[in-house]
């Protein structure tokens, strides 16, 4: 497989959470890779960030300032978009709350944001592909969540085991008009999600989750885009309904 695989020119990308963390960095990486991106996210002032540094480095960067739990608006950006090749739903938010003071609330808001908004994005995504007949490539967001329970984790862990349930089971249903489906699942990655207001306490964590670590350090958001720039691209042309777990070899149980 020549090196060249990589090489998304000519092709357009729609990154959702694509103004921070992890979504940024794949906005950036698949746009320095050469794709056309659009960045969409509730953060405005974010995306224009994201654009800013996308342009800086030469890209093609659109973006669309969006909720992804509202489907009229994510079905209006993604038309807009004049081909779609690669999907990469990445917007996600952070809860934790115990099993027993959990409230339907956070239950619904969880899984609205991270399990339907991703369900959408895949959604306006295989549809456009099939309708253009682009053999194009759709990367959700999981978590190491998926792998291990967590005291606090009931929410966000559900929605993201619904989203490798989703990645999998879009996967069967779209392979043979050659659309591929795989999800990214990180372990501790240093984004504004993981950043605790406290120093101290922030950097307790950084050293409990390096020291897990065979690697030795924690993980960054450029690390994870790796991970989606793999999959995004026809490097992972014989892979699809996988979990890619870029975390840097924590064990999971
Ligand atoms: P982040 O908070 O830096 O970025 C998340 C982005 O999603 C933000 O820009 C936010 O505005 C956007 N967003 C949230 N709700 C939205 C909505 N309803 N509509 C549109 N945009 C919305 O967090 P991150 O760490 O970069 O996380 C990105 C993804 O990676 C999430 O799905 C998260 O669950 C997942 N993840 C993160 C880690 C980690 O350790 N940081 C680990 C595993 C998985």
């Amino acid at each position: 497989m020549p090196l060249t695989a990589y090489d998304l020119t000519g092709r357009t990308a729609f990154v959702t959470g694509a103004a921070s963390g992890i979504g940024r960095a794949s906005a950036v990486l698949l746009a320095t890779a050469g794709a056309t991106v659009h960045c969409a996210d509730l953060d405005a002032p974010g995306l224009d960030e994201t654009a800013r540094a996308i342009k800086n480095t030469g890209g093609t960067a659109h973006t669309h300032a969006l909720d992804v739990t509202d489907l009229e608006q994510l079905h209006e950006a993604v038309a807009s978009c004049e081909r779609l090749d690669v999907m990469a739903a990445v917007a996600g938010i952070m809860h934790s709350s115990p099993v027993l003071e959990t409230r339907e609330e956070d239950l619904d808001r969880v899984l609205n944001v991270n399990f339907k908004g991703v369900l959408y994005a895949c959604q306006e995504a295989a549809r456009l592909m099939l309708a253009r007949h682009i053999r194009g490539s759709i990367v959700t967001m999981a978590s190491g969540a998926v792998d291990t329970g967590g005291p606090g984790l009931l929410c966000y862990g559900a929605a993201k085991a619904a989203v490798v349930q989703l990645t999998k089971t879009l996967a069967t249903e779209v392979g043979r008009h050659g659309i591929r489906v795989n999800a990214v699942a990180p372990g501790w990655i240093r984004t504004p999600m993981t950043d605790r207001s406290d120093t101290e306490a922030q950097a307790h964590t950084e050293s409990l989750m390096a020291r897990m670590s065979p690697l030795g350090r924690v993980g960054e958001p450029e690390d994870v885009a790796q991970a989606v720039l793999y999959l995004a691209s026809d490097a992972s042309s014989f892979t699809t309904g996988q979990i890619l777990r870029p975390n840097g070899g924590v064990a999971m149980p």
